[in-house]
Protein backbone atom coordinates (compact mmCIF):
# COMPACT_ATOMS: atom_id res chain seq x y z
CA UNK A 1 0.00 0.00 0.00
CA UNK A 2 1.16 3.76 -0.41
CA UNK A 3 0.68 7.02 1.30
CA UNK A 4 -1.60 9.14 -0.62
CA UNK A 5 0.86 12.04 -0.98
CA UNK A 6 3.58 9.70 -2.63
CA UNK A 7 2.09 10.26 -6.70
CA UNK A 8 4.40 7.58 -8.56
CA UNK A 9 4.61 4.94 -5.26
CA UNK A 10 3.84 1.16 -5.02
CA UNK A 11 0.13 0.70 -5.38
CA UNK A 12 -1.29 -1.74 -3.20
CA UNK A 13 -1.05 -5.83 -2.87
CA UNK A 14 -3.47 -5.81 -0.64
CA UNK A 15 -6.78 -8.15 -1.49
CA UNK A 16 -5.12 -8.30 -5.08
CA UNK A 17 -5.62 -11.90 -5.40
CA UNK A 18 -8.99 -11.48 -4.59
CA UNK A 19 -9.53 -8.83 -6.77
CA UNK A 20 -10.00 -9.65 -10.53
CA UNK A 21 -11.50 -13.38 -9.82
CA UNK A 22 -13.12 -13.23 -6.75
CA UNK A 23 -16.88 -13.40 -6.30
CA UNK A 24 -16.63 -10.76 -3.96
CA UNK A 25 -18.45 -7.56 -3.85
CA UNK A 26 -16.74 -3.93 -3.92
CA UNK A 27 -18.08 -3.73 -0.09
CA UNK A 28 -16.74 -7.03 0.79
CA UNK A 29 -13.71 -6.37 -0.69
CA UNK A 30 -12.69 -3.29 1.08
CA UNK A 31 -13.81 -4.80 4.22
CA UNK A 32 -11.47 -7.49 3.44
CA UNK A 33 -9.00 -5.25 3.07
CA UNK A 34 -9.64 -3.07 5.89
CA UNK A 35 -9.76 -6.30 8.11
CA UNK A 36 -6.83 -7.70 7.24
CA UNK A 37 -4.59 -4.38 7.40
CA UNK A 38 -6.58 -3.42 10.59
CA UNK A 39 -5.04 -7.37 12.41
CA UNK A 40 -1.70 -6.83 11.42
CA UNK A 41 -1.57 -4.43 14.13
CA UNK A 42 -0.43 -4.87 17.71
CA UNK A 43 -1.57 -2.41 19.94
CA UNK A 44 0.58 -3.76 22.74
CA UNK A 45 4.09 -3.65 21.13
CA UNK A 46 3.63 -1.50 18.28
CA UNK A 47 5.69 1.66 17.48
CA UNK A 48 4.06 5.06 17.95
CA UNK A 49 1.08 5.38 15.40
CA UNK A 50 1.44 2.38 13.56
CA UNK A 51 -1.99 1.91 15.19
CA UNK A 52 -3.44 5.23 13.23
CA UNK A 53 -6.45 5.47 11.29
CA UNK A 54 -6.51 4.74 7.57
CA UNK A 55 -8.39 4.52 4.76
CA UNK A 56 -9.32 1.72 2.08
CA UNK A 57 -9.81 3.69 -1.49
CA UNK A 58 -11.99 1.99 -3.67
CA UNK A 59 -10.50 3.23 -7.13
CA UNK A 60 -13.25 0.86 -9.03
CA UNK A 61 -16.27 3.12 -7.00
CA UNK A 62 -14.86 6.48 -8.15
CA UNK A 63 -14.79 4.43 -11.80
CA UNK A 64 -18.45 3.46 -11.46
CA UNK A 65 -19.64 7.08 -10.65
CA UNK A 66 -17.98 8.26 -13.77
CA UNK A 67 -19.57 5.47 -15.82
CA UNK A 68 -23.40 6.86 -14.16
CA UNK A 69 -21.91 10.02 -14.95
CA UNK A 70 -21.90 9.53 -18.43
CA UNK A 71 -24.99 7.37 -18.71
CA UNK A 72 -26.85 10.25 -17.56
CA UNK A 73 -25.23 13.68 -18.08
CA UNK A 74 -23.25 12.65 -21.01
CA UNK A 75 -23.43 16.07 -22.78
CA UNK A 76 -21.90 18.01 -19.79
CA UNK A 77 -17.83 17.07 -19.33
CA UNK A 78 -16.98 16.88 -15.42
CA UNK A 79 -14.58 19.35 -14.16
CA UNK A 80 -13.62 17.45 -10.95
CA UNK A 81 -13.65 19.59 -8.07
CA UNK A 82 -9.93 18.71 -6.74
CA UNK A 83 -10.79 20.58 -2.84
CA UNK A 84 -13.03 17.67 -2.39
CA UNK A 85 -10.69 15.14 -2.38
CA UNK A 86 -6.91 16.14 -3.47
CA UNK A 87 -5.63 12.44 -3.19
CA UNK A 88 -2.97 12.25 -6.42
CA UNK A 89 -4.63 8.86 -7.18
CA UNK A 90 -8.08 10.15 -8.15
CA UNK A 91 -7.06 13.41 -9.71
CA UNK A 92 -4.64 10.28 -11.99
CA UNK A 93 -7.81 8.62 -12.38
CA UNK A 94 -9.82 11.57 -13.51
CA UNK A 95 -6.95 12.59 -15.34
CA UNK A 96 -7.03 8.86 -16.86
CA UNK A 97 -11.10 9.58 -17.36
CA UNK A 98 -10.93 12.48 -19.62
CA UNK A 99 -12.31 14.81 -17.50
CA UNK A 100 -11.18 18.60 -16.67
CA UNK A 101 -9.97 20.01 -13.03
CA UNK A 102 -11.78 22.49 -11.30
CA UNK A 103 -8.99 24.14 -8.94
CA UNK A 104 -8.98 27.16 -6.40
CA UNK A 105 -5.71 27.84 -5.78
CA UNK A 106 -1.81 27.38 -6.93
CA UNK A 107 -1.58 24.58 -5.16
CA UNK A 108 -4.77 22.57 -6.69
CA UNK A 109 -3.31 23.97 -9.77
CA UNK A 110 -0.05 22.60 -9.15
CA UNK A 111 -1.36 18.87 -8.01
CA UNK A 112 -3.51 18.89 -11.39
CA UNK A 113 -0.59 20.00 -13.81
CA UNK A 114 1.36 16.97 -12.41
CA UNK A 115 -1.00 14.71 -13.65
CA UNK A 116 0.33 15.29 -17.05
CA UNK A 117 -2.53 17.38 -18.44
CA UNK A 118 -3.31 20.58 -20.25
CA UNK A 119 -3.89 24.01 -18.73
CA UNK A 120 -6.75 24.04 -21.02
CA UNK A 121 -8.55 21.05 -19.11
CA UNK A 122 -8.58 23.53 -15.76
CA UNK A 123 -10.77 25.89 -14.92
CA UNK A 124 -9.56 28.26 -11.90
CA UNK A 125 -13.12 28.63 -10.06
CA UNK A 126 -12.72 31.12 -7.52
CA UNK A 127 -14.33 34.13 -8.85
CA UNK A 128 -12.09 36.27 -5.46
CA UNK A 129 -8.70 35.16 -6.43
CA UNK A 130 -5.20 35.88 -4.62
CA UNK A 131 -3.00 38.41 -7.61
CA UNK A 132 0.04 35.90 -7.15
CA UNK A 133 -1.87 32.77 -7.98
CA UNK A 134 -3.60 34.91 -10.58
CA UNK A 135 0.49 35.96 -12.21
CA UNK A 136 1.07 31.72 -11.55
CA UNK A 137 -2.02 30.89 -13.36
CA UNK A 138 -0.79 33.31 -16.33
CA UNK A 139 2.84 31.58 -16.50
CA UNK A 140 1.36 28.34 -16.54
CA UNK A 141 -1.13 28.50 -19.18
CA UNK A 142 -4.85 28.46 -16.94
CA UNK A 143 -6.82 30.51 -18.79
CA UNK A 144 -10.22 29.34 -17.79
CA UNK A 145 -11.29 31.13 -14.71
CA UNK A 146 -14.52 32.44 -12.83
CA UNK A 147 -15.78 36.31 -11.46
CA UNK A 148 -18.14 38.08 -10.24
CA UNK A 149 -17.36 41.23 -9.43
CA UNK A 150 -15.80 44.27 -10.83
CA UNK A 151 -12.57 44.51 -8.73
CA UNK A 152 -11.55 41.24 -9.98
CA UNK A 153 -11.78 42.15 -13.37
CA UNK A 154 -9.93 45.06 -13.36
CA UNK A 155 -7.31 42.64 -11.32
CA UNK A 156 -7.40 40.56 -14.25
CA UNK A 157 -6.85 42.98 -16.77
CA UNK A 158 -3.56 44.06 -14.75
CA UNK A 159 -2.37 40.88 -14.57
CA UNK A 160 -3.91 38.34 -17.12
CA UNK A 161 -5.88 40.15 -20.31
CA UNK A 162 -5.93 37.24 -22.25
CA UNK A 163 -7.80 34.90 -19.63
CA UNK A 164 -10.99 33.44 -20.70
CA UNK A 165 -13.26 34.31 -18.02
CA UNK A 166 -17.25 32.77 -17.02
CA UNK A 167 -19.21 35.37 -14.98
CA UNK A 168 -19.93 33.40 -11.80
CA UNK A 169 -24.48 33.65 -11.14
CA UNK A 170 -25.84 33.83 -8.02
CA UNK A 171 -28.65 30.85 -7.25
CA UNK A 172 -30.95 29.72 -4.71
CA UNK A 173 -28.76 27.56 -3.11
CA UNK A 174 -31.09 27.82 0.25
CA UNK A 175 -32.18 23.78 0.29
CA UNK A 176 -28.06 22.90 -0.13
CA UNK A 177 -25.83 20.92 2.78
CA UNK A 178 -23.02 23.82 1.86
CA UNK A 179 -24.78 27.25 1.04
CA UNK A 180 -22.08 29.52 -0.98
CA UNK A 181 -24.34 32.25 -2.64
CA UNK A 182 -24.21 34.46 0.53
CA UNK A 183 -19.94 34.48 -0.73
CA UNK A 184 -19.84 34.03 -4.21
CA UNK A 185 -22.40 35.10 -7.20
CA UNK A 186 -23.06 38.06 -9.24
CA UNK A 187 -26.73 39.04 -9.04
CA UNK A 188 -29.29 39.00 -12.39
CA UNK A 189 -29.31 42.69 -11.71
CA UNK A 190 -25.50 43.04 -11.74
CA UNK A 191 -24.98 40.31 -14.55
CA UNK A 192 -25.44 42.86 -17.27
CA UNK A 193 -22.73 46.09 -15.75
CA UNK A 194 -20.17 43.26 -15.31
CA UNK A 195 -20.19 42.49 -18.87
CA UNK A 196 -20.07 45.69 -19.83
CA UNK A 197 -17.05 46.50 -17.80
CA UNK A 198 -15.24 43.56 -19.17
CA UNK A 199 -16.04 44.30 -22.44
CA UNK A 200 -15.19 48.10 -22.01
CA UNK A 201 -11.88 46.68 -20.32
CA UNK A 202 -11.57 44.36 -23.56
CA UNK A 203 -11.80 40.71 -21.58
CA UNK A 204 -12.90 37.99 -23.17
CA UNK A 205 -16.35 36.62 -21.28
CA UNK A 206 -16.43 33.20 -22.98
CA UNK A 207 -19.26 31.64 -20.53
CA UNK A 208 -21.70 31.79 -17.73
CA UNK A 209 -21.08 29.60 -14.56
CA UNK A 210 -23.03 28.93 -11.42
CA UNK A 211 -23.50 26.76 -8.45
CA UNK A 212 -26.09 25.50 -6.68
CA UNK A 213 -24.90 24.51 -3.28
CA UNK A 214 -22.41 21.60 -1.97
CA UNK A 215 -24.96 18.84 -0.94
CA UNK A 216 -28.19 20.01 -2.90
CA UNK A 217 -31.34 19.24 -1.79
CA UNK A 218 -33.94 20.64 -4.60
CA UNK A 219 -33.57 20.10 -8.39
CA UNK A 220 -35.56 23.09 -9.38
CA UNK A 221 -32.21 25.05 -8.73
CA UNK A 222 -30.85 23.89 -11.21
CA UNK A 223 -33.69 24.22 -14.03
CA UNK A 224 -33.90 28.13 -11.97
CA UNK A 225 -29.95 28.53 -12.55
CA UNK A 226 -29.64 27.28 -15.64
CA UNK A 227 -32.40 29.32 -17.57
CA UNK A 228 -30.80 32.73 -15.37
CA UNK A 229 -27.44 31.45 -17.19
CA UNK A 230 -29.35 31.75 -20.51
CA UNK A 231 -30.45 34.92 -20.05
CA UNK A 232 -27.28 36.06 -19.11
CA UNK A 233 -26.04 34.29 -22.18
CA UNK A 234 -28.54 36.64 -24.06
CA UNK A 235 -26.95 39.64 -22.31
CA UNK A 236 -23.55 38.84 -23.05
CA UNK A 237 -24.25 38.73 -26.96
CA UNK A 238 -26.24 42.33 -26.79
CA UNK A 239 -22.99 43.37 -25.12
CA UNK A 240 -20.56 41.63 -27.74
CA UNK A 241 -19.18 38.81 -25.99
CA UNK A 242 -19.42 35.32 -28.16
CA UNK A 243 -20.09 32.96 -25.32
CA UNK A 244 -19.50 29.24 -26.15
CA UNK A 245 -19.73 27.51 -22.50
CA UNK A 246 -22.12 26.98 -19.64
CA UNK A 247 -20.92 25.43 -16.17
CA UNK A 248 -23.39 23.81 -13.84
CA UNK A 249 -20.70 23.99 -11.24
CA UNK A 250 -20.83 20.60 -8.45
CA UNK A 251 -23.65 20.17 -5.81
CA UNK A 252 -24.58 16.67 -6.95
CA UNK A 253 -25.30 13.86 -4.98
CA UNK A 254 -25.26 9.96 -4.90
CA UNK A 255 -28.34 9.56 -3.15
CA UNK A 256 -30.64 11.85 -5.72
CA UNK A 257 -28.11 11.76 -8.32
CA UNK A 258 -30.43 10.50 -11.52
CA UNK A 259 -33.07 12.64 -10.42
CA UNK A 260 -31.18 15.91 -10.45
CA UNK A 261 -29.34 14.34 -13.86
CA UNK A 262 -32.89 14.00 -15.82
CA UNK A 263 -34.28 17.66 -14.60
CA UNK A 264 -30.40 19.58 -15.30
CA UNK A 265 -30.15 17.10 -18.45
CA UNK A 266 -33.74 18.20 -20.24
CA UNK A 267 -32.82 21.98 -18.56
CA UNK A 268 -29.48 22.16 -20.68
CA UNK A 269 -30.36 20.60 -23.91
CA UNK A 270 -33.81 22.72 -24.18
CA UNK A 271 -31.98 26.25 -23.65
CA UNK A 272 -28.49 25.61 -24.79
CA UNK A 273 -28.37 24.29 -28.51
CA UNK A 274 -25.92 21.62 -29.15
CA UNK A 275 -22.98 23.72 -30.05
CA UNK A 276 -22.62 25.47 -26.64
CA UNK A 277 -20.36 23.36 -24.50
CA UNK A 278 -21.49 22.33 -21.36
CA UNK A 279 -19.18 21.34 -18.26
CA UNK A 280 -19.83 20.83 -14.40
CA UNK A 281 -17.51 20.86 -11.33
CA UNK A 282 -18.98 17.75 -8.90
CA UNK A 283 -16.90 16.87 -6.00
CA UNK A 284 -18.46 14.70 -3.47
CA UNK A 285 -20.31 13.11 -6.17
CA UNK A 286 -17.04 11.00 -7.25
CA UNK A 287 -15.58 10.23 -4.44
CA UNK A 288 -18.09 10.06 -1.41
CA UNK A 289 -18.70 6.49 -0.97
CA UNK A 290 -15.11 5.23 -2.38
CA UNK A 291 -13.42 5.80 0.90
CA UNK A 292 -13.92 3.87 4.19
CA UNK A 293 -11.97 4.79 7.35
CA UNK A 294 -10.89 2.74 9.98
CA UNK A 295 -10.16 3.95 13.77
CA UNK A 296 -8.78 2.24 16.44
CA UNK A 297 -10.23 2.08 20.17
CA UNK A 298 -7.80 4.12 22.24
CA UNK A 299 -9.74 4.65 25.23
CA UNK A 300 -12.94 3.21 27.13
CA UNK A 301 -14.31 5.16 30.47
CA UNK A 302 -17.48 3.34 31.63
CA UNK A 303 -20.25 4.72 33.30
CA UNK A 304 -22.05 2.59 35.60
CA UNK A 305 -25.56 3.46 36.59
CA UNK A 306 -25.67 2.43 40.08
CA UNK A 307 -29.60 2.13 40.10
CA UNK A 308 -29.68 0.61 37.07
CA UNK A 309 -27.30 -1.61 35.23
CA UNK A 310 -29.19 -1.99 32.09
CA UNK A 311 -28.35 2.20 32.05
CA UNK A 312 -24.67 1.64 31.78
CA UNK A 313 -23.07 4.34 29.77
CA UNK A 314 -19.86 3.52 27.97
CA UNK A 315 -17.43 6.55 26.11
CA UNK A 316 -15.37 5.18 23.55
CA UNK A 317 -11.77 7.02 22.41
CA UNK A 318 -10.86 6.72 18.89
CA UNK A 319 -7.81 7.96 17.11
CA UNK A 320 -9.39 10.23 14.81
CA UNK A 321 -11.74 12.89 15.47
CA UNK A 322 -13.15 16.08 14.12
CA UNK A 323 -9.48 17.90 14.32
CA UNK A 324 -8.73 15.08 11.88
CA UNK A 325 -10.60 12.93 9.07
CA UNK A 326 -14.36 13.92 11.07
CA UNK A 327 -13.47 16.93 9.97
CA UNK A 328 -16.85 16.60 7.75
CA UNK A 329 -18.98 16.57 10.98
CA UNK A 330 -17.88 19.96 11.10
CA UNK A 331 -17.17 21.61 7.89
CA UNK A 332 -19.97 19.79 6.15
CA UNK A 333 -22.08 18.80 8.35
CA UNK A 334 -22.17 15.08 7.65
CA UNK A 335 -23.15 12.17 10.82
CA UNK A 336 -20.20 9.30 9.95
CA UNK A 337 -21.94 5.94 11.24
CA UNK A 338 -19.21 3.79 12.73
CA UNK A 339 -19.35 -0.13 12.20
CA UNK A 340 -17.36 -2.71 14.03
CA UNK A 341 -14.36 -3.91 12.12
CA UNK A 342 -12.96 -5.83 14.97
CA UNK A 343 -13.95 -6.89 18.01
CA UNK A 344 -11.18 -8.86 20.31
CA UNK A 345 -13.52 -9.82 22.95
CA UNK A 346 -14.52 -14.26 22.28
CA UNK A 347 -17.73 -14.64 19.98
CA UNK A 348 -20.68 -16.09 21.82
CA UNK A 349 -19.31 -13.95 25.28
CA UNK A 350 -21.59 -11.45 26.81
CA UNK A 351 -18.59 -8.98 25.53
CA UNK A 352 -18.36 -10.29 22.09
CA UNK A 353 -19.40 -8.58 18.93
CA UNK A 354 -22.22 -11.05 18.17
CA UNK A 355 -23.87 -10.38 21.20
CA UNK A 356 -26.48 -7.25 22.01
CA UNK A 357 -26.50 -3.90 21.19
CA UNK A 358 -24.76 -1.62 23.77
CA UNK A 359 -25.00 1.94 23.57
CA UNK A 360 -21.60 3.82 23.19
CA UNK A 361 -20.97 7.67 22.56
CA UNK A 362 -17.60 8.05 20.64
CA UNK A 363 -14.58 10.91 20.58
CA UNK A 364 -11.86 12.09 19.51
CA UNK A 365 -8.59 11.82 20.75
CA UNK A 366 -8.20 15.56 21.48
CA UNK A 367 -8.69 17.61 24.34
CA UNK A 368 -11.49 19.65 22.89
CA UNK A 369 -15.08 18.64 24.42
CA UNK A 370 -16.28 19.19 20.81
CA UNK A 371 -14.37 16.46 19.51
CA UNK A 372 -17.44 14.15 19.26
CA UNK A 373 -17.84 11.89 16.60
CA UNK A 374 -21.33 10.40 18.16
CA UNK A 375 -23.32 11.06 20.45
CA UNK A 376 -25.12 8.07 20.57
CA UNK A 377 -24.94 4.83 18.90
CA UNK A 378 -25.74 1.18 19.60
CA UNK A 379 -22.91 -1.46 18.09
CA UNK A 380 -22.57 -5.00 18.80
CA UNK A 381 -20.56 -5.90 21.51
CA UNK A 382 -18.51 -4.44 24.40
CA UNK A 383 -15.90 -2.71 22.54
CA UNK A 384 -12.36 -2.58 24.23
CA UNK A 385 -8.69 -0.53 23.74
CA UNK A 386 -7.23 -2.52 20.89
CA UNK A 387 -10.47 -2.52 19.08
CA UNK A 388 -11.38 -1.31 15.36
CA UNK A 389 -14.05 0.53 14.10
CA UNK A 390 -14.61 1.39 10.68
CA UNK A 391 -17.00 4.70 8.58
CA UNK A 392 -17.79 4.23 4.70
CA UNK A 393 -18.80 7.31 2.66
CA UNK A 394 -16.10 9.40 4.05
CA UNK A 395 -14.39 10.51 0.83
CA UNK A 396 -15.61 14.37 0.26
CA UNK A 397 -14.26 16.77 2.43
CA UNK A 398 -12.45 14.90 5.43
CA UNK A 399 -8.60 13.94 4.94
CA UNK A 400 -8.41 17.69 2.61
CA UNK A 401 -9.77 19.48 5.87
CA UNK A 402 -7.57 16.93 8.44
CA UNK A 403 -5.87 19.88 11.22
CA UNK A 404 -2.44 18.79 12.89
CA UNK A 405 -4.20 19.73 16.44
CA UNK A 406 -2.84 18.60 19.66
CA UNK A 407 -0.21 17.06 17.70
CA UNK A 408 -1.98 14.41 15.58
CA UNK A 409 -1.54 13.56 12.20
CA UNK A 410 -3.48 15.02 9.42
CA UNK A 411 -1.66 12.64 7.02
CA UNK A 412 -3.39 9.20 6.99
CA UNK A 413 -2.42 6.51 4.85
CA UNK A 414 -4.67 5.18 2.24
CA UNK A 415 -4.60 1.93 0.57
CA UNK A 416 -5.78 1.56 -2.84
CA UNK A 417 -7.58 -1.03 -4.71
CA UNK A 418 -9.98 -1.20 -7.54
CA UNK A 419 -12.87 -3.39 -7.09
CA UNK A 420 -13.61 -2.62 -11.37
CA UNK A 421 -11.34 -3.97 -14.13
CA UNK A 422 -11.84 -0.58 -16.09
CA UNK A 423 -9.81 1.47 -12.84
CA UNK A 424 -7.71 -1.07 -12.83
CA UNK A 425 -6.49 -0.90 -16.41
CA UNK A 426 -6.54 2.62 -16.44
CA UNK A 427 -4.31 3.03 -13.20
CA UNK A 428 -2.11 -0.15 -13.43
CA UNK A 429 -3.30 -2.13 -10.48
N1 LIG B 1 -17.18 24.13 -7.60
C1 LIG B 1 -17.08 25.13 -6.69
C2 LIG B 1 -16.79 26.50 -7.16
C3 LIG B 1 -17.22 24.85 -5.32
O1 LIG B 1 -17.11 25.84 -4.42
C4 LIG B 1 -17.47 23.50 -4.91
C5 LIG B 1 -17.63 23.17 -3.50
O2 LIG B 1 -17.60 23.97 -2.61
C6 LIG B 1 -17.56 22.50 -5.90
C7 LIG B 1 -17.41 22.85 -7.22
C8 LIG B 1 -17.81 21.06 -5.56
O3 LIG B 1 -19.06 20.89 -4.99
P1 LIG B 1 -19.60 19.43 -4.71
O4 LIG B 1 -18.58 18.70 -3.95
O5 LIG B 1 -20.87 19.64 -3.94
O6 LIG B 1 -19.91 18.81 -6.04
Amino acid sequence: YTNSLDLQGPISSYGEDNLLQSSLTAKELVLDVLKKRATEVDVDHCGPGEEDAFYVADMGEVYRQHMRWKMNLGRIKPFYAVKCNPDPEVLRLMAQLGNGFDCASKSEIDLALQTGIDPSRIIYAQPCKTKSYLRFAAEVGVKQMTFDNADELYKIKATFPDAELYLRILTDDSTSLCRLSMKFGASMDMARPLLELAYQLELKVVGVSFHVGSGAEDPSAFLKAVTDARMVFDQAGEVGHELHTLDVGGGFCQDSFEKFAGILGEAVDTYFPPHIRVIAEPGRYYVATAYTLAANVIARRDIPDPTDPSRDAYMLYLNDGVYGNFSNIIFDHQHPIAQVLTCASEPGTPNSATSEKITYSIWGPTCDGIDVISEKIDLPGLLNTGDWLYFEEMGAYTKCSATRFNGFSDNHEVIYISSETGASALLNY
